[in-house]
């Protein structure tokens, strides 16, 4: 695949490079329902649809302004991201709203970006007219329907005035630990990272990327749609929906396609362990799958294991498995392995690891193992850091993970207060840096990055640390009435000190039973006593109360993660709806 020269430095001037290089080339293909009907956009498409739009705004003078870009996942949205870009506006992905707690979330990025404009297909602006009367501040925004713009628009395109350090985006985080803030991604952060995922990922022959994950996303955004424009290479994309209704699709687009590179969160791996029936593996082919990454949430060793037990027999690798970390205020990508190689593990003791400290210990009921999210690239660095006197930790210890380089950003929009603390934090004693503060927590052993948790989310009682996610499995695995990924752990205050309190979701097919004998029929006391004594024995420590919900409140972002304090905030309230009240 030819290659653009170092003088491209915006994704503006890397898409007309492809276009007037590969202009008959596939670029991406949109899998309308997951399968079946597909869109296929070459380079020339995108940048005749790119061109128009950015036409449109450059007719109102949008250069320096931002564009909020509302759309459903597939081509439509590529366009007007890329539309934005070459009018030299930033763009501010976000999500059609589908339910009430969508449309909070867009007002408040509208609130937060104040876009001029907003960018979006003639259907939603219907449904968007109509909420206009409640919320009046749609009426504010300079709304283009850009599936429907006048033919011959692109031929006033002109290019517009922007470098490296010109504003790409705005990265909303999904908010998982506080409300959305806006990440400035900057041309320079993408082209760097991009760098860094193509040397990570070992990209060295073009690679045939598919995937599901939300475009408005940093991992779908930046892994999906930018890494395949970096290196010129094909993209295969379909909703976020197809894939959870049934995530066969997922494994049936890399078998058809032959793709080499898609991922997902840990949850999307352990979703097709436990959903796809025996008798449809003859069907399915993973031999192509060179680059099966994990991350934006703690990965597994078990669920790796049962993966690739599960499709070893349709060809999958185990050497695919490429744990990475990452994060929106660093652009996307901080840390992978090596592909070639099989995913790092440490055993770690468990008590030792609760007072801060990664010992070796024997598998067993008192040790964890952890799978490590691999080493920095190109030229960036990993620091530990002791969050509270910012001392470097030694190898082993846990601390906060701190990041520097090319891909970490420009700040959260409009916080400047907080922008030198985050972005800008420097080691004691050392000068190097600027570094990024992550808040999150993890340690490092011979280069190799393990990620624990993240600081806000960390439960000490009585001294000792215990990150919730490896409470909510516990919790969780206790019956199969208890919903996988829908528990929240967190602690109270409490006259003795804090105290531990877990949510688990209850299926709505389980209805209350006081002898649990029934098949779909569940003793929620004796449930809660298991749950109790489950953790007490994987843990050591005492849960002061355990809460049945019913199906559907545990708070989780437009990501899909779940939010733990705001679930505390309900829990403290008295505001959610337990199971079988
Ligand atoms: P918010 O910042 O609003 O709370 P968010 O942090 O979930 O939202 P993202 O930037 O999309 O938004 O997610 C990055 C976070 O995901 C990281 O800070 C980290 O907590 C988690 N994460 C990413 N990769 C891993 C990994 N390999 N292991 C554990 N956690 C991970
Ligand atoms: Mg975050």
């Amino acid at each position: 695949m030819p290659s653009p020269s170092r003088s491209v430095q915006t994704l503006t001037d890397l898409l007309r490079w492809r276009a007037s290089n590969q202009t008959e080339a596939r670029a991406y293909t949109f899998l309308q329902d997951g399968e079946g009907q597909e869109t296929t956009w070459t380079y020339g498409d995108l940048d005749r649809q790119a061109r128009a739009i950015a036409a449109a705004l450059q007719e109102h003078k949008g250069a320096g302004e931002r564009a909020l870009l509302l759309y459903p996942p597939g081509l439509d949205y590529i366009a007007a991201f890329f539309g934005s870009l070459y009018a030299g506006v930033a763009a501010v992905p976000a999500y059609p709203p589908a339910q009430l707690q969508a449309v909070t979330r867009i007002l408040s990025i509208l609130q937060d970006a104040k876009p001029r404009f907003a960018l979006t297909t003639h259907e939603i602006l219907e449904s968007v007219n109509a909420l206009a009367e409640a919320y009046p501040v749609l009426k504010d925004i300079r709304w283009i329907a850009t599936d429907a713009l006048e033919d011959g628009l692109e031929d006033g395109w002109k290019r517009p005035a922007i470098t490296g350090d010109t504003l790409a985006f705005l990265q909303y985080t999904s908010g998982s630990t506080s409300t959305p803030k806006g990440v400035m991604v900057l041309h320079r952060n993408l082209m760097s990272n991009e760098e860094m995922i193509r040397q990570g990922f070992s990209h060295d022959d073009p690679p045939t990327i598919c995937g599901w994950l939300p475009l408005y996303h940093d991992m779908g955004l930046i892994g999906t749609v930018l890494q395949p424009m970096y290196l010129g290479s094909h993209s295969i994309v379909m909703s976020p929906w197809s894939f959870l209704q049934r995530p066969i699709r997922w494994l049936n687009t890399i078998t058809k396609y032959r793709a080499t590179t898609s991922g997902g969160p840990n949850f999307a791996y352990a979703l097709c362990t436990r959903k796809v029936k025996p008798e449809k593996l003859a069907s399915l082919d993973l031999s192509s799958w060179r680059v099966a990454f994990n991350g934006a949430e703690p990965v597994r060793a078990e669920t790796l294991v049962e993966f690739a037990d599960t499709f070893a027999p349709a060809g999958f690798r185990r050497e695919a498995f490429y744990p990475c970390y990452g994060l929106a205020e660093a652009t996307l990508f901080v840390s992978g392995g090596i592909t070639s190689e099989l995913p790092r593990h440490l055993t770690v003791d468990s008590a030792a690891l609760e007072q801060n400290r990664a010992v070796a210990a024997q598998p067993g009921p008192s040790a964890r193992t952890l799978v490590s999210s691999g080493r920095s690239w190109g030229d960036s660095l990993i620091r530990i850091v002791n969050p509270e006197t910012l001392v470097a930790c030694a190898p082993g210890e846990v601390g906060e993970i701190w990041t520097a380089g090319p891909h970490v950003t420009h700040g959260y929009w409009g916080r400047e207060e907080t922008n030198a603390e985050t972005f800008q934090a420097r080691i004691q004693g050392s000068e190097e840096g600027p570094f990024l503060r992550t808040g999150d927590l993890g340690f490092m052993i011979d280069g190799d990055l393990y990620v624990t948790g993240r600081i806000k989310d960390l439960i000490i009682v009585d001294g000792r640390n215990h990150y919730p996610q490896d409470l909510e499995l516990t919790a969780e695995s206790q019956h199969p009435a208890l919903r996988p990924g829908c528990s929240v752990a967190f602690s109270v205050d409490h006259p003795e000190g804090e105290r531990l309190v877990v949510l688990v979701e209850v299926s709505a097919r389980f209805a209350p039973s006081e002898q649990g004998d029934g098949a779909q029929s569940l003793n929620g006391s004796a449930l809660q006593k298991t749950i109790r004594q489950a953790v007490a024995a994987a843990h050591s420590v005492d849960v002061h109360e355990v809460v049945l919900l019913q199906q559907g409140e545990v708070l989780k972002t437009s990501s899909g993660k779940v939010q733990r304090r705001a679930c505390r905030a309900k829990y403290v309230e008295g505001s959610l709806q337990r199971w079988a009240a």
